[in-house]
């Protein structure tokens, strides 16, 4: 079979899509000579597809065993048919392809897909635990990574499942510092999650001095978390989902709205949040698995928004390196880490 450098040739049904989008591919694990064979340790679900499935699963951690090895061998990967979202794995490097483009990699290399599992070739032998809090699924399994894929070598001086957690949201610091500039009002929803801290770091780099960042949080206790943290300028107590809440909480305090709003939440219905408190002028920056583009576009159009609406890419050059290094260079933030994924 002729082999495509973006796996279109493992594309079982239906024909003529792309892995991402299909709803099955062929996960034998033999290697065509342009992919990469992995020996997976761990994988990290994406977080709207995590906790879709513990949800369901009313936290049982045998149902969502069940239902993850489901998942994956009816697919052939590990994408939720719900959220249509997958995650990131880590794993050790079992064969290279002879024409894999980089053949400086070497088998038992430590290396992190950095691309979504939602199209990456898996089987799963057996899964050995659930991390319930920190959406990590440790297997003994194999995967495979086309050669259009991009992987990061996981450092050998920095814990590997921290170093999973936070290369599975790398495109969204890295994004916000592309998006955020000095003297912005950025308001972050969804502040106190994974990506949530990362992105308000970023955030108050980029807006400096002379700007505000805003921090929105479901829960009492995040707001002690970010002001320990000292994340944010501001933090605010309100239901992402409850648009006309989170609107006027916000307005009462900054009736000229954001430049800047990123959606860091992993549920449904919180895209008039960010746009009602977004200046016409500003950008919505929408990061979240559970956004829907038809209640983006059209609750912007109904409450005659003209804000700039941007689609969360993933990847974004240089992603990796920035993320890591953020970690690196804060220890609140590197120490929250390590307390909750090592
Ligand atoms: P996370 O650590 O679980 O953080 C999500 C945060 O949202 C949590 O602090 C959560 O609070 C908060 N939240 C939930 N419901 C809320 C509500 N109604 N109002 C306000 N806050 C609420 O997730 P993450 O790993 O950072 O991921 C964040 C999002 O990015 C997810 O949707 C994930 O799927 C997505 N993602 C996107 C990409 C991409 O390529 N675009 C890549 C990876 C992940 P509680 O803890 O109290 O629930």
């Amino acid at each position: 079979m002729k082999t495509c450098k973006y796996g279109t040739n493992r594309v079982i049904e239906p024909r003529g899509v792309l892995p991402q989008a299909a709803t099955k591919i062929d996960n034998t694990m033999t290697i065509y000579d342009n992919e990469l064979l992995i020996d997976v340790i761990t994988l990290n679900i994406d977080s709207a597809s995590f906790t879709q499935i513990k949800n369901v699963c009313n936290k049982d951690i045998d149902k969502m065993a069940e239902m993850i090895l489901d998942i994956v061998s009816s697919r052939g990967k590990m994408q939720n048919p719900i959220t249509g979202s997958g995650g990131m794995l880590i794993g050790t490097i079992k064969e290279v392809g002879s024409n894999f483009p980089d053949q400086t990699l070497k088998v038992g290399d430590k290396i992190a897909t950095l691309v979504s599992l939602s199209l990456t070739p898996l089987h799963i032998k057996k899964i050995n635990s659930i991390n319930i809090s920190n959406d990590q699924v440790n297997i003994e399994g194999t995967a495979i990574l086309f050669e259009s894929g991009i992987y990061a070598k996981v450092p050998s001086d920095m814990d590997e499942h921290l170093v999973l957690a936070a290369l599975d949201v790398a495109g969204a610091p890295a994004q916000v510092n592309k998006l955020v500039k000095e003297g912005d009002s950025v308001a972050i929803i969804g502040a106190a999650g994974k990506s949530g801290v990362l992105c308000a770091y970023q955030a108050m780099i980029n807006a400096g001095k002379t700007g505000k960042v805003i921090g929105i949080v479901n829960e009492e206790k995040q707001i002690k978390q970010l002001n320990e943290l000292e994340l944010c300028h501001d933090v605010i107590l309100a239901d992402a989902t409850n648009a006309m809440d989170v609107y006027s909480k916000v307005n009462k305090k900054y009736p000229e709205g954001m430049d800047v709003t990123i959606n860091v939440v992993n549920v449904q219905n919180t895209e008039m949040s960010c746009i009602l408190i977004t200046k016409d002028t500003g950008v919505v920056y929408f990061f979240s698995m559970a956004t829907s583009f038809t209640k983006a576009a059209l609750g912007a159009e109904g409450v005659g928004s003209d804000v700039t609406m941007i689609i969360g890419n993933g990847y974004t050059k240089g992603h990796a390196d920035l993320t890591l290094n953020l970690v690196n260079n804060s220890p609140k933030i590197k120490s929250l880490f390590e307390k909750i994924y090592t």
